[in-house]
């Protein structure tokens, strides 16, 4: 095989490695993200019931000054009704203290109602809470993970890199800029085996797409040191051992 084609050959290995390493990495980094994306929905939803919490204090208080009102505006009636002089003041008074307590009884209510629904609200809140700290507890154990990982694959990744820049300087400049286009087409697969398929017959085919390769590539593969394309897929071709 030539010299340019085993290099190539090494630094597919290389890149492929190299590759499975930020596969690794990015996995690690992808776990992040949804804890992340996780915390921050609890984060958001606690705001919002925050927010409920708030306006149902608001009304508690609110119904709570209708309600002092009330019971002070009550209290003057009920001085005004032992002040009465006539039967018709004292119904009348009466009356007015009536329709008084019954919107007094109707606040209350409504104020009940909002104390309620806050504790609903509060309790919805904890439980939140509680589980946002499970959640961060996930959340640095994802960061922890993907620290280890960068710390046991930095010497590894540092040694492929070396070797990397030590196989591309081999290579020469052209055939190096073919070999990085047919990688990103073929998601870091640029060469690709030719394979022979009966021992006794010349048929053979690429093994990146199986199709067939014609016997003039091959000729040309054992003969010098050029890049044959597999003129089906496009990938670099070499000969198997
Ligand atoms: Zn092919």
């Amino acid at each position: 095989m030539g010299e340019t084609l085993d290099a190539l050959r090494r630094l597919q290995e290389v890149e492929q490695q190299l590759a499975e390493l930020r596969r690794g990495e990015d996995k690690r980094k992808r776990q992040i993200r949804i804890q992340k994306r996780n915390l921050a929905k609890s984060v958001d939803l606690i705001e919002s019931k925050r927010s409920d919490e708030r306006h149902h204090q608001m009304e508690v208080d609110r119904l709570d000054l209708d309600r002092k009102a009330r019971e002070e505006a009550l209290a003057k009636h009920r001085a005004a009704l032992n002040a009465a002089r006539t039967n018709k003041t004292y119904a009348s008074i009466l009356t007015v203290i009536n329709s008084e307590e019954v919107d007094k009884a109707k606040l209350e209510a409504r104020e009940l109602e909002h104390m309620s629904e806050m504790e609903k609200v509060r309790a919805a809140i904890e439980k939140i809470e509680a589980e946002q700290a499970a959640q961060r507890e996930r959340l640095a154990e994802a960061e922890r993970l993907l620290h280890e990982y960068l710390d046991e694959t930095a010497n590894r990744r540092a040694a492929l890199e070396r070797e990397r820049e030590a196989v591309a300087e081999t290579i020469p400049p052209s055939a190096l800029v073919t070999f990085n286009r047919v990688s990103d087409r073929h998601d870091g697969e640029a060469l690709a085996e030719i394979v022979r398929l009966h021992p006794k017959r010349d048929e053979h085919v690429c093994r990146g797409c199986n199709m067939k390769v014609t016997l003039e590539i091959v000729n040309a593969l054992q003969t010098r040191d050029d890049i044959q394309f597999c003129d089906a897929c496009g990938r670099l071709l070499y000969l198997g051992t």
